[in-house]
């Protein structure tokens, strides 16, 4: 049998009671380890978290708060390593890509770690400046934020379970928030290694981080008014959190973080071979590959000018067919698995979706994996798909197939390209590429409004930019509709959802006493 991993709730590690489920190395097959909560006392865990977790962490100031990220980047940097190898194992990635999900924690943390140091020594946060509330100046409003008085609950897709644990938990913490973190079960085993880290090393007051590694079965019926949650997932997972009564009637706060068909767009008059035009078909391929595809924020549509369309096709299918797939510890593999067997069927079912509206412009599913047998490991080529008619190829502006696959749709004129653009129904990026300063700063207010992070690749930029996909911490993650409508990072505008915004109506001398 493997070994269980045990839950940290409570203040203490406590394994789950039934016979746990197996987690799988997705290449070679595999299991490695088993996570189990059945039977463990959700009510206990919520009510320390809350109670023990949220107190402790209330009395310490932001720059207190701060410091606790920062010792737990100290902690990280120390176990890195396993984390590398935990990874490989577990998400069947090869270093540069595990590095996203790892890297990427830790450098997020490290910039909250910064901004909430500079935030001082202060328990509320002001927010404005006093209003009078008529024409006497004696009587004025003032709003300021407090720390919400309960647990931030995390759900985490599976594709980052490090960037996702710590993405939320970061400004959570630095709020005062106790996070209870509950990880995809098919990846929990690095998110569950990193608390086990952190707490082993007593960085953080008890109760401040929970990990429950199992079942989700029962965590929302835990959630009281004042707590929150943060999902990141499908967008049916989403409508069952949205609908439950605690977020439905209880008016627990809930940020939702779910599927997006992303695009990139080639401004009109980018020839093939412009500086623009290779700036794309870079990113593209960078795109479908990196993860295997498996980014929330991976280019899934790719649209250019009709009179490039074949030329597109051909340099980005001329790429892809350097990418070699297969086994993430043989260091000639560019690209490793999908996360799971299971998320192989649902690649293969979604592209014989997209392929009955759509054209094979480039079929990587054709070439042999290096190191890894097909009927075992999770590995699959890249597939760029094209379709000449854009509009009427519904489905490429609908399904969102979770892997190394993208398709290429030509527009007419900027109006048609933006319109496609929204096609998406509300997404998280879209990326610009272009020369032309003004028609690419217009192009980006026009999609705004259904993107949560327009991405404008310039060739002054070329090496600057920081990837169509890669999250910054600095930059706004989420977008409406279809995306979720979700809001997170975005410097200190993450620590909005975890607390309380509230008017102080009263004298001057009393909001002077408020000390904010
Ligand atoms: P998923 O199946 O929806 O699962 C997401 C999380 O929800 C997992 O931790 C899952 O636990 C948990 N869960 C499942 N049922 C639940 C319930 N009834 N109540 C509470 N929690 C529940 O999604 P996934 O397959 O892991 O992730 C892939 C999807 O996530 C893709 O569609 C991708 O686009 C999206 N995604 C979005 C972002 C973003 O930031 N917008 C980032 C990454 C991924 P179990 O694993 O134990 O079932």
């Amino acid at each position: 049998m493997t070994e269980l991993l045990t839950n940290y709730a409570a203040g203490r590690w406590q394994a789950g009671t039934g016979n746990g489920t197996p987690l799988f190395d997705p290449v070679l097959g595999h299991a490695l380890v088993r996570v189990d909560s059945t039977g463990l006392d959700l009510a206990e865990a919520f009510s320390f978290a809350r109670q023990q977790g949220g107190a402790a962490l209330r009395a310490l100031t932001y720059r207190e708060r701060a410091a606790l990220l920062a010792a737990i980047v100290k902690v990280l940097l120390a176990n890195r390593d396993a984390y590398y190898e935990i990874a490989t194992a577990n998400a069947g990635t090869v270093k540069n890509d595990s590095g996203v999900d790892i890297d990427g924690a830790i450098f997020t943390l490290g910039q909250y770690a910064k901004w909430g140091d500079a935030l001082g020594d202060v328990r509320a946060l002001r927010d404005g400046d006093a209003a009078r509330l008529g024409k006497d100046p004696a009587f004025q409003s003032q709003h300021l934020s407090v720390p919400t008085q309960g647990v931030a609950l995390c759900i985490n897709a599976f594709n980052f379970p490090s960037w996702g644990l710590w993405e939320k938990a970061a400004p959570a913490l630095l709020s005062g928030v106790p996070v209870i973190a509950k990880p995809a079960t098919a990846t929990a085993w690095l998110t569950q290694r990193m608390v086990k880290d952190v707490v082993d090393a007593g960085v953080l007051p008890a109760g401040a981080l929970s990990v429950i590694a199992g079942s989700s079965a029962g965590l929302m019926d835990q959630l009281q008014p004042f707590d929150v949650v943060s999902f990141t997932g499908s967008a049916e997972t989403a409508g069952i959190i949205r609908s439950h009564p605690a977020v439905a009637q209880r008016s627990v706060r809930a940020n939702i973080e779910a599927d997006s068909l992303n695009s990139a767009l080639l401004l009109p008059g980018e020839a093939p071979g412009s500086e623009a035009f290779d700036l794309l078909v870079r990113e593209v391929v960078r795109e479908m590959t990196v993860k295997s595809g498996q980014k929330c924020t991976a280019i899934r549509r790719i649209l250019v000018p009709a009179a490039v369309y074949d030329a597109a096709a051909e340099a980005i299918g001329a790429k892809l067919a350097g990418i070699s797939v297969g086994n993430p510890r043989n260091d000639s593999v560019r690209m490793g698995a999908l996360v799971s067997r299971a998320q192989l069927a649902s690649v293969r079912e979604g592209l014989a979706t997209l392929q009955a509206h759509a054209q094979v412009l480039y079929d990587g599913r054709d070439r042999p994996l290096v190191d890894a047998d097909p009927a075992v490991a999770a590995c699959i080529g890249p597939v760029l798909l094209g379709a000449r008619d854009a509009d009427a190829a519904q489905a490429v502006h609908d399904v969102e197939v979770f892997g190394p696959v993208a398709t290429l749709l030509p527009y007419r004129d900027s109006a048609h390209a933006i319109a496609l653009a929204h096609r998406g129904q509300g997404s998280l990026v879209t990326s610009l590429y272009g020369s032309d300063e003004t028609a690419l700063a217009q192009t980006a207010l026009a999609v705004a409004a259904s993107h949560g992070r327009v991405h404008v690749v310039t060739p002054d930029v070329a090496q600057a930019h920081s990837g169509h996909g890669n999250v910054m911490p600095m930059s706004q993650h989420g977008g409406p509709g279809r995306a979720g409508g979700g809001a997170e990072l975005g410097g200190l505008r993450a620590l909005a959802f975890y607390h309380q915004r509230t008017a102080v109506q009263a004298s001057p001398g009393v909001l002077a006493a408020l000390g904010l």
